[in-house]
C-alpha cells in the first residue's frame, strides 16, 4: 500500500543528500525512523551536528540580508508555487505522514490541505502586512507604524503534526521577509525532509538565494542550540509544556522573542440542552481521532447530573464500533500510538486512574496480532473520573477520555473545566443561548479556543490558534497572528519648519 510512497521518498531524500544547495547538513549520527503503523524500517537520516547547525546559521543570515529586499507580494508568490506543488503532492505527503506518524490517512490528507490553506492564507497577507496612521499632535508632522521582518525563525515542531505546524510558521514567517530554520521532531524525520525537499525545489525554481528554508534533524540538543542562539530572533516552538518551560526559560534570558504552543487538557461541557447527536461525533473523534494525540484532542466530557448515563450509555456503544487497525486502511477509525513509550504511557494512566478511584467503563489494552506488530496500537478508554485526580489534570498523550458530572448550573461546569493548568481548546454542547453566551464571555473559558456545538479539534487555519496557562500563550496561523513575525516600528515625519516638541515642552536656547 505504501511501496510507491516509500519509493517516492527515496528519490526525493537520495537526492536531498547532504549538500550545501538544499540547505541541510547532516554529518552526525545515524537516527532510524520505524513505522508505528507496521514497526518497519522507513529509513535511516544523518542528524545535524553543530558545525552542521553554525553552517546553517551562516546561510541564514545571509540569506535573509537578501530575502527581506524582495517585496512582500513577491515572496507570496513564491508561496504560491509552494501551495500549488503541495496540491501535486497531496497523496504523497499525506500517505507519509499516515505511515511514519500513524494518524489515519484521511487525517494525513488534512494535515496537507492545512498546509495548502495556510499557503492561500499567506498569499493574501502578503499584501496585507500594514500599520496604522495616527494623527499627530504635532502640525506638520506625520505618524505611521510599520511592520519590518524579524531575521532568523528557529521551528521547533512536534511528532503529531510533523507537516502542518512547520507549514504555518514557515508561510507566515516567509513572507513577513524572515528566513527559517526547522528543527522537527527527531520522530518524523522524513516528513521533514520530504517537506523541506519541496520547498526547495520551488525556491531554486525561483533563483531565491540558499538559506531562505534550512532543516536540522537531530533531538533536543539541536533544539537547545536554536534557543540559546542570539541570532534566532524568533523561537517558535511546538510541543510538551516541559519543552516549552525550558525552551522559555533560556530564549527569556537572551530577551529573545518566542511563540510557544504547548499540551492541552481540553473538555467539553454537555448540558441539559445540547444535541446530544452532534455532541457524540463531535466527541468520539475529539477523544480517539489520531489516537488522541493531538493537542487539541478531547480529553475531558463534563455532563449534567440529569443526563448523565444517557450520554454514558451513547458512548459506551459508540466505543464498541470503533475499528482499530492500519490508519491507512479507510475502514479503520484509530491508528497506533507513536511509539511503544507512548504505550507505557497510556498504561501508567490507566494504573493511576484505578489507584485514584476512577471507574474505566470499556475494554482496555495493547493489542496483539500479526496486524499490530508494531505493539503501538490501544484501544480507547472512557473512565468515570474527578477532575482533580492527579491524572486528569495531566495531558496523556493517549485515547483517554474521562467523565465527570456536574450538577446545578453551567457556571459549575464552567469552574470544573478552568480547574486543569493549561487552556487550549475547549467547547460546550448546548441549544441554550445564555448558557453559550456565558461559555464565551469573560467569566466562561479561559482557553484560547472556545467553541458552541463544535467538538475541541479540527481548528481551521483562518483564525488564531493557541492557548493560555500552561499552554504557553502563542498563537500561530490565522487572524493577526503574522504580528508575532515582525518587528513594529513607529515613524514620525516633520515636514514643518520647525521642531515642534511632543507633550508641547519648550526649549529654547
Ligand atoms: P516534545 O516536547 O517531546 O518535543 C517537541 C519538540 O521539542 C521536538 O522537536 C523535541 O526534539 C524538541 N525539544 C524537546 N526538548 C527541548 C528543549 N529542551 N529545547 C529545545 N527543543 C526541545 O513533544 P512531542 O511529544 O513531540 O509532542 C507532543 C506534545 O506537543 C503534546 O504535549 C502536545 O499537546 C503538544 N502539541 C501542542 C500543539 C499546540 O499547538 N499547542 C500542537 C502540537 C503538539
Amino acid at each position: 500500500m505504501i511501496e510507491r510512497e516509500l519509493k517516492e521518498l527515496k528519490i526525493l531524500t537520495d537526492n536531498l543528500g547532504t549538500s550545501a544547495g538544499e540547505n541541510w547538513f547532516a554529518n552526525g549520527n545515524e537516527l532510524l525512523s520505524h513505522s508505528p503503523v507496521d514497526g518497519k524500517l522507513i529509513g535511516k537520516v544523518k542528524t545535524s551536528t553543530k558545525a552542521d547547525y553554525e553552517k546553517v546559521i551562516k546561510f541564514s543570515e545571509d540569506a535573509f540580508k537578501e530575502w527581506r529586499l524582495l517585496p512582500a507580494p513577491k515572496r507570496g508568490e513564491i508561496i504560491r508555487q509552494f501551495g500549488e506543488k503541495l496540491r501535486e503532492k497531496k497523496e504523497f505527503l499525506g500517505k507519509l505522514v499516515s505511515y511514519e506518524m500513524g494518524k489515519s490517512y484521511q487525517e494525513g490528507l488534512g494535515e496537507v490541505q492545512e498546509m495548502i490553506d495556510i499557503c492561500d492564507f499567506a498569499i493574501g497577507l502578503s499584501r496585507q502586512l500594514y500599520g496604522a496612521t495616527i494623527h499627530s499632535e504635532r502640525p506638520m508632522h506625520r505618524m505611521y507604524d510599520q511592520y519590518h521582518p524579524l531575521g532568523i525563525v528557529g521551528i521547533i515542531s512536534a511528532f503529531n503534526f510533523p507537516v502542518a505546524v512547520w507549514a504555518w510558521n514557515t508561510c507566515l514567517a516567509l513572507v513577513c521577509g524572515n528566513v527559517v530554520i526547522w528543527k522537527p521532531s527527531e520522530k518524523t524525520p522524513f516528513c521533514a525532509i520530504a517537506c523541506q525537499k519541496i520547498l526547495a525545489e520551488v525556491l531554486k525554481q525561483n533563483n531565491i538565494v540558499e538559506g531562505v528554508s534550512s532543516l536540522v534533524i537531530g533531538d533536543k540538543e539541536i533544539g537547545e542550540l536554536i534557543s540559546h542562539d542570539k541570532k534566532v530572533a524568533l523561537v517558535s516552538a511546538t510541543g510538551s509544556t516541559r519543552m516549552g518551560i525550558e525552551v522559555n526559560k533560556v530564549v527569556a534570558a537572551r530577551l529573545g522573542k518566542t511563540i510557544l504552543e504547548l499540551g492541552g487538557n481540553n473538555a467539553i461541557i454537555v448540558t441539559p440542552d445540547a444535541d446530544l447527536k452532534i455532541m457524540l461525533t463531535a466527541v468520539v473523534f475529539g477523544a480517539v481521532g489520531t489516537a488522541g494525540q493531538r493537542c487539541t484532542t478531547t480529553r475531558r466530557l463534563i455532563v449534567h447530573e440529569s443526563i448523565f448515563d444517557k450520554v454514558k450509555d451513547a458512548l459506551v456503544n459508540a466505543y464498541k464500533q470503533i475499528k482499530i487497525g492500519n490508519p491507512l486502511d479507510s475502514a479503520n477509525h484509530v491508528g497506533p500510538l507513536i511509539d511503544t513509550d507512548a504505550v507505557e504511557s497510556y498504561l501508567l494512566a490507566l494504573d493511576e486512574i484505578n489507584k485514584e478511584g476512577g471507574k474505566i467503563l470499556v475494554e482496555t489494552g495493547v493489542l496483539e496480532g500479526k496486524d499490530y506488530s508494531s505493539n503501538c496500537y490501544v484501544k480507547p478508554v472512557i473512565a468515570e473520573v474527578e477532575n482533580d485526580y492527579k491524572i486528569v489534570q495531566k495531558e496523556t498523550f493517549a485515547p483517554i477520555l474521562y467523565l465527570i458530572k456536574y450538577k446545578g448550573d453551567v457556571m459549575n461546569a464552567i469552574e470544573i473545566q478552568n480547574n486543569v493548568k493549561q487552556g487550549l481548546s475547549s467547547a460546550i454542547m448546548t441549544n441554550n443561548l445564555r448558557e453559550a453566551e456565558l461559555f464565551l464571555s469573560q467569566q466562561g473559558s479561559d482557553c484560547g479556543i472556545a467553541n458552541v456545538n463544535i467538538g475541541t479539534s479540527g481548528a481551521e487555519i483562518g483564525g488564531a490558534f493557541g492557548g493560555e496557562k500552561e499552554t504557553g500563550g502563542g498563537r500561530e496561523s490565522g487572524s493577526d497572528a503574522w504580528k508575532a513575525y515582525m518587528r513594529r516600528q513607529t515613524n514620525t515625519i516633520n515636514y514643518s519648519t520647525d521642531v515642534p516638541l511632543a507633550q508641547g515642552i519648550k526649549f529654547n536656547f
